[in-house]
């Protein structure tokens, strides 16, 4: 991963070192050594994380951030305070300005890139969503606001001692829904069988190894993306070091700091929560490409690509398959005399009347404005004769209901069959006789089903 980090601290000795470490790990950084000079370069250069040191002449680090957070130009970008290590209270000053998450002085590597790594991690999500916000018709600001309002979830502690699970319980249960697993050995089994947003597991269990649970649950699949959090002993670099290489998302070391637990439990729900949020986005734009809005049919698009595929298949196996096309009989007056609306009622209905007359195998798609298609593999042409006369027999005897019930409509339609032949035949040859067999029941006077010649 690369990212462009701010570095901000007044000893020009500090960002240097700072600078040093995030470039041989091929991040790119700008730096500032005051706190005006970070709010003027954060407004203009896209940064992706900030590294606000807390004591600063003038402007301070708490100040700094709450200008930050204050302005939505920046307000997205994380930061992360530089603080002492022997000043717990900077660390709850530097959450009230709106700080993502601590480092204490002296910083460590594996403390700096995680920071660094997960916060980044969020922001790319929070991005590809505001980016898909904006693009929609929706205002993005509106959308923006959702994904960073109070985050929500189900955490799962891993831990048996009570006294450090009560304490864990005791910060996380201020905002979350908290459930304690005393067993390891089932924790497994118990973590894939619920729906936990997060799962904190503590490395001091009796005879038991916390990273063998933590690398089980990356191992299966139903668990791998679950965000994980692992609480170590201090003189325990390995063990963490350990568990970050397997996939572990974050680590907190004991004497556990209340405000750094917030910070880190709140970074991976909110990655969580975007990651869920961007899969969703993603599926329901990907069916929007291929479904008809007001059907809920398949629409051209996906009939051209998969018609050639199936129709293709059949030919070479020598397996029957046949199309019916079917057209709604005057349907222009139906329109001219009632309004579009009731148009598209009349249209929606006959959708859902199409989608409940094929099987799971079939496939039925609109074709284009009142004309629709039905592709039936391992049909000969008696079957699709009789499905396409069960429905023109539906359509004839049961009117359509419109404008919300208050009208019922008498539609009927006209259809036409097709069957593959043998192994000379073409998908084009197929469907142009099945349209031929459409114009036939027209010219014949609607209301019909022609086989083709
Ligand atoms: P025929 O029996 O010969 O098929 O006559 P028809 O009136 O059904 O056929 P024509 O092709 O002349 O008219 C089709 C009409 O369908 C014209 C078009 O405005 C209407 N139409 C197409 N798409 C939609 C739609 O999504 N909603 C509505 N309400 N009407 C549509
Ligand atoms: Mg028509
Ligand atoms: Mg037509």
């Amino acid at each position: 991963m690369t990212a462009r980090v701010l570095v901000v601290d007044d000893i020009v000795a500090n960002v240097k070192l700072l600078e040093a470490r995030l470039k041989a790990e091929y991040f790119e950084v700008l730096t500032a050594t005051s706190g005006f000079e970070a709010l003027d370069i954060a407004a203009k250069a896209d940064c992706d994380i900030i590294i606000l040191d807390v004591m600063m002449p003038g402007l301070d680090g708490f100040e700094t951030c709450r200008r930050l957070k204050a302005n939505p130009a920046t307000a997205h970008i994380p930061v992360v305070m530089v603080t002492a290590l022997d000043q717990p209270s900077d660390r709850v000053a530097g959450l009230q300005a709106g700080a993502d998450d601590f480092l204490s002085k002296p910083i460590r590597d594996v403390a700096l890139l995680t920071r660094v790594k997960n916060l980044v991690r969020v922001k790319r999500l929070l991005d590809e969503l505001r980016g898909r916000a904006t693009g929609r018709d929706t205002s993005g600001e509106e959308s923006v606001e959702i994904f960073q309002g109070d985050v929500v979830g189900r955490l799962l502690v891993v831990d048996d001692r009570a006294s450090s699970y009560e304490r864990l319980r005791a910060t996380l249960s201020k905002r979350f829904e908290v459930h304690v697993h005393t067993d390891p050995e089932s924790a497994l089994f118990h973590i894939s069988d619920h729906a936990y947003d997060l799962v904190i597991v503590s490395l001091g269990l009796e005879n038991y190894d916390g990273l063998r649970l933590c690398s089980q649950l990356r191992n299966l699949e139903k668990t791998r993306a679950l965000p994980l959090i692992i609480i170590a002993d201090p003189e325990s670099d390995a063990k963490v070091l350990r568990g970050l290489e397997m996939g572990v998302n974050d680590y907190l070391v004991r004497p556990i700091d209340p405000n750094e637990l917030m910070a880190r439990t709140v970074t991976q729900l909110r990655r969580k929560a975007y990651a869920d949020e961007l899969r969703h986005n993603v599926e329901q734009t990907m069916e929007m490409a291929i479904m008809d809005r007001l059907t809920g049919l398949h629409n051209r698009s996906y009939f051209d690509t998969h018609f050639k595929t199936v129709t293709g298949q059949a030919i070479n196996r020598n397996k029957p398959l046949s199309v019916v096309l079917t057209d709604i009989d005057f349907f222009k007056s139906v329109n001219d005399t009632h309004g579009h609306d009731v148009g598209d009622d009349v249209l929606r209905e006959f959708g859902a009347r199409l989608r409940r007359s094929v099987r799971g195998a079939d496939l039925a798609c609109r074709y284009g404005g009142e004309e629709f298609v039905l592709v039936l593999p391992d049909s000969e042409q008696e079957v699709a004769y009789t499905i396409a006369e069960r429905l023109r027999a539906r359509m004839d005897t049961d009117p359509i209901p419109v404008a919300g019930g208050q009208k019922e409509l008498s539609i009927t339609i006209s259809l036409g069959v097709a069957s593959v032949r043998g192994p000379e035949d073409t998908p084009e040859a197929l469907l142009k006789r099945a349209d031929e067999a459409l114009y036939k029941a027209k010219r014949e006077g609607r209301n019909r089903v022609m086989l083709a010649a």
